[in-house]
């Protein structure tokens, strides 16, 4: 493991801003882990306050310029059969596992639960940070508990689904633990046999009944998700971005019956507090879909996925666009739309 300066992370992230790293270390192991964190704190006896940045897949950061402090990236690799029952297998997996490596990996065992949430970018490590979730699914939904080194006092703990208090792309480590602890590995119950399908959400059924399926099995809901995902969204290999970029507003009722008296036409999805609006659409509204400002881009055909249009964007850029989306959203509903992608701002 050696300590690299001045590194890029152009192709380390799915925006592909040409940014770079003051330090960077890749560890593939807990003691390399450590070994990094020591380092870590040698550094900082020289540059007091330098940041540390925990690098996942990078699907889900905006960097606002050159990152001026160490990036680790978290290699840690291994899925194991922790537990099994007739009806259920918990696995242990670590942090630095490709999500779709894992997806493909239970569906070759016919293990069910994560079907849904196939072709999501990223790690498995960071998988529970913002709660990932697609289709109807959540990885709440399969989430066990997760094991996190504690960063200010370098112990390992646990962590059960309900102390990690997950929400709609929210999750206790983008809230109040945020930057407290790297999470090493997550533990996921899934279903051996039986499988409860989860195909009423988007256009999961009809695209099975293009593809001429009447019984699914996970594999085929899989197959289908992907399908439908690769036909809407833009491949970050050959078009940057970060997948949705904003997170759907949910507004009181009594908000959501004035806007929908002045705009008949917008959709809704009741919530247990409140009403749900499709972010997209009101970016669509304020004329967003398919504009583009330099080098970004709202995507043609999804507006909440800002695009690096010409591979040369800065995050300084991406960002800026982003606040004028927010700005014309807030000017024509009153609604604050929250960023979902990280800013990365050393
Ligand atoms: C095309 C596309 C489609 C997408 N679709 C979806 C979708 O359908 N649903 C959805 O929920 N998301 C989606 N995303 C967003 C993204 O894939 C997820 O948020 C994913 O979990 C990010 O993982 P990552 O490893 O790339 O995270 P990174 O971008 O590397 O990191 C994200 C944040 O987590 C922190 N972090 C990373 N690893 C750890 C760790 N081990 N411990 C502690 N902190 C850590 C980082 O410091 C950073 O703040 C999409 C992204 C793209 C590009």
């Amino acid at each position: 493991m050696e300590l690299e300066k001045n590194v890029s992370l152009q192709h380390l992230h799915t925006f592909h801003s040409p940014v770079s790293t003051r330090y960077f270390l890749k560890v593939a192991s807990l003691e390399e882990l450590y070994a990094a964190l020591e380092r870590y704190q040698d550094l900082c006896k020289k540059e007091p306050d330098l940041p540390l940045l925990i690098l996942g897949g990078g699907s889900n950061v905006v960097f606002s310029g050159d990152y001026r402090g160490l990036t680790i990236a978290l290699g840690l690799k291994g899925i194991a059969v922790e537990h099994t029952t007739e009806e259920q297998v918990l696995l242990r997996v670590q942090a630095g596992e490709v999500w779709q490596d894992l997806v493909e990996y239970t569906l070759r065992h016919n293990w069910g639960g994560l079907e849904n949430l196939s072709l999501i970018p990223g790690n498995v490590g960071t998988s529970p940070m913002q709660n990932i979730g697609a289709y109807g699914v959540e990885i709440k939904d399969v989430f066990e508990r997760c094991t996190v080194l504690d960063l200010r006092t370098r112990e390992i703990k646990t962590l059960t689904n309900s102390q990690c208090e997950f929400g709609y792309r929210e999750s206790i480590f983008k809230r109040k633990a945020k930057g407290q602890y790297i999470i090493l590995e997550v533990f996921f119950c899934l279903t051996r046999r039986n499988h409860p399908l989860k195909i009423s959400y988007g256009a999961i059924a009809s695209e099975l009944e293009a593809m001429g399926v009447v019984t699914p099995t996970i594999q085929q809901v899989a197959q289908a998700v992907v399908r439908i995902r690769k036909s809407k969204l833009p491949d970050p290999n050959i078009l940057g971005n970060a997948g949705s970029f904003f997170k759907n507003p949910t507004v009181e009722s009594q908000v959501f019956s004035a806007l929908a008296q002045q705009f008949p036409t917008i959709p809704s999805y009741p919530q247990p507090q409140g009403v749900k609006i499709p972010a997209g659409w009101l970016i669509e509204q304020c004329g967003w879909k398919g504009r583009r400002i330099g080098n970004v881009a709202c995507h043609h055909l999804q507006a909440l996925v800002l695009v690096n249009a010409t591979g040369e964007a800065t995050g300084e850029e991406i960002y800026a666009f982003s606040q004028e989306i927010i700005n014309s959203v807030e000017s024509k509903f009153g609604i604050t739309l929250e960023r979902e992608v990280n800013i990365i701002t050393s």
